[in-house]
């Protein structure tokens, strides 16, 4: 049973939750318009509400770009000395590192993720993406060309400018921290504007970030509903860059609002991603695997393998040991360190997830396990984790991303029906594949159409490498130098090494 012991566990933590959360912006909340509509965040677990937000106007996201434009022109953040500003950079790891716990609960009550989690895996890595920065910034060099005889050609990179940050609710700490450290660290300032559903962790953070150093102004809040603060936020003049991680249907919406000023983006969008077991696989590796790649962040992952594929001659072995081993999921509070699936972060996700296990039903599929809201809970957003059976790709359930505790499971022959399978989706995001057969998993990696291609592994990531989607999973990548080309101008200067002739017009 889930009740108002989170509160008490909040407050037994010296953890102050504010009462409303307004926009951000300079340092400190601005006072609501009075005409602010109020939206409640509710904890997804209990269903008690934790805080009230009062949603940004325009006139508030207005605030928030301008103090984000005049902290740009000032120069105090971007024409910083890399030295101190990746000495800002490394303190701020080492807070939001000293910090965590507080980070993880304010996260769990509003989003429903498991503490243990989150202080495990997510909170560490929002650290870490400051750190990496940090480093990064250090070892980052011009370029200089000498072949034009007689003039020194350089290379140089600028921030470029005021950045629009639009991060989502599922690990909302974990994206929006790659957002800003990726952003300012090379020089800018931004806007954030976190999920209305997740507010808190996220402003605790960028007050961590101020204490590190950053300039008050150089990353401003704005919070309120996609359509509406997030709306004003991407279509303001003064953006430079947007950078967007959510969902497809919204980016589109974005770059509508991008083309007026022909902004750059940068989009992490959604997924449906392949999960391959072949009859040489190590099968138990496979389950375990397997079982992280959809379940884990309460099967609320864009990275999931959702579309599990396995080879015939180990199906029924594969089937029979992941169905088990779902139904021993521990699903529960969030808060208790051995849950390992929470509650879904809003109540009308729970329902389009429902409502896909409805359709898997219509759709013909077979439900092994799972598709129900939760049983044993009687309040929170939970849904049984659930795997269903299918034989057709092109169902609904197969091609559309549902974001939660789901997974489909399809039997194949041959390693060229997965590959052409797991191509058959307007994502590509990522891939998973288990096998022994190294020339099998070359293949693999040449013919999958993702961005990420994971053999033997589940979600392992190194911050050097780039991440992001082919097709409809995004646009541009995260990762250093892909980072450092989205948030900098390039500049070239020309310097002739001698006095030279210059050609001579208008002379008789
Ligand atoms: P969403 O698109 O509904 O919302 C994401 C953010 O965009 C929120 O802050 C929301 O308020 C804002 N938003 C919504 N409409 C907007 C608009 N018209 N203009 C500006 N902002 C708007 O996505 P979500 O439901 O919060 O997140 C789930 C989606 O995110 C899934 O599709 C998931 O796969 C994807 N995702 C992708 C990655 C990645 O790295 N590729 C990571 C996590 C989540």
């Amino acid at each position: 049973m889930v009740d108002s012991r989170h509160t008490e566990a909040l407050a037994a933590a010296g953890i102050d939750v504010p009462e409303q959360v307004t926009a951000y912006v300079r340092g400190r909340q601005v006072a609501a318009d009075t005409a602010a509509v109020a939206l409640p965040v509710i904890n997804p677990a209990n269903e008690e509400s934790v805080t009230q937000l009062m949603e940004a106007s325009d006139t508030d996201v207005g605030l928030a770009v301008g103090a984000a434009r005049e902290a740009f022109e000032s120069g105090a953040w971007p024409r910083m000395s890399v030295k101190q500003r990746q000495a800002i950079l490394r303190d701020a790891a080492q807070l939001v590192a000293e910090n965590q716990q507080e980070l993880a609960l304010l996260e769990t009550v509003c989003a429903g993720l498991p503490v243990a989690h989150l202080t495990g895996r997510q909170i560490p890595r929002a650290a870490e993406n400051f750190s990496f920065f940090a480093d990064y910034i250090g070892l980052m060099a011009g370029e200089t060309f000498e072949q034009e005889a007689g003039f020194l050609t350089t290379v140089t990179r600028e921030p470029a400018g005021v950045a629009a940050l639009v991060a989502p609710w599922n690990a909302p700490l974990a994206l929006a921290s790659m957002q800003i450290a990726s952003c300012i660290a090379f020089g800018n300032c931004c806007v954030s504007k976190p999920s209305e559903y997740t507010p808190l962790s996220v402003l605790r953070l960028v007050q961590l970030l101020e204490q590190a150093g950053v300039p008050e102004g150089v990353i401003n809040v704005v919070n309120g509903r996609g359509p509406v603060t997030g709306h004003a936020l991407v279509s303001h003049p003064g953006i430079d860059r947007i950078a967007f991680t959510g969902g497809t249907a919204t980016a589109r919406s974005i770059m509508r609002d991008a083309a007026a000023q022909l902004t750059p983006v940068h989009f992490e969008l959604g997924g449906k991603s392949a999960n391959m077991v072949f009859a040489d696989a190590d099968v138990e590796r496979a389950v375990d695997g397997s079982l992280i790649n959809v379940y884990s962040n309460n099967g609320q992952i864009c990275i999931a393998g959702s579309r599990i594929l396995v080879q015939r001659p180990v199906a029924e072995a594969f089937i029979d040991a992941f169905v088990a081993r779902v139904k021993n999921l521990r699903v529960g509070d969030p808060m208790d360190p051995l849950t390992e699936v929470g509650p879904l972060a809003f109540a009308a996700h729970r329902d389009r997830v429902l409502s896909y296990v409805a359709l898997a039903r219509e759709e013909g599929a077979e439900i092994l396990v799972g598709g129900t809201s939760a049983p044993g809970f009687d309040r929170g957003y939970y849904v049984s984790p659930t795997a269903a059976l299918v034989t057709d790709n092109n169902l609904r359930i197969c091609q559309e991303e549902v974001f939660g505790p789901f997974a489909t499971i399809q039997v194949f022959d041959e390693p060229e029906e997965a590959i052409a399978i797991a191509n058959e989706s307007d994502y590509g995001l990522v891939a998973y594949a288990w096998t022994s057969d190294l020339a099998l998993a070359m293949t693999l990696q040449s013919e999958i159409r993702a961005g990420t291609v994971w053999i033997n592994t589940p979600l392992v990531r190194d911050l050097r490498a780039p991440f992001g989607g082919f097709k409809q999973s995004g646009i541009g990548r995260d990762g250093p130098r892909q980072c450092a080309e989205f948030y900098t101008e390039e500049k070239a200067t020309i310097v002739p090494r001698v006095t030279f002739p210059i050609r001579k017009m208008g002379v008789d």
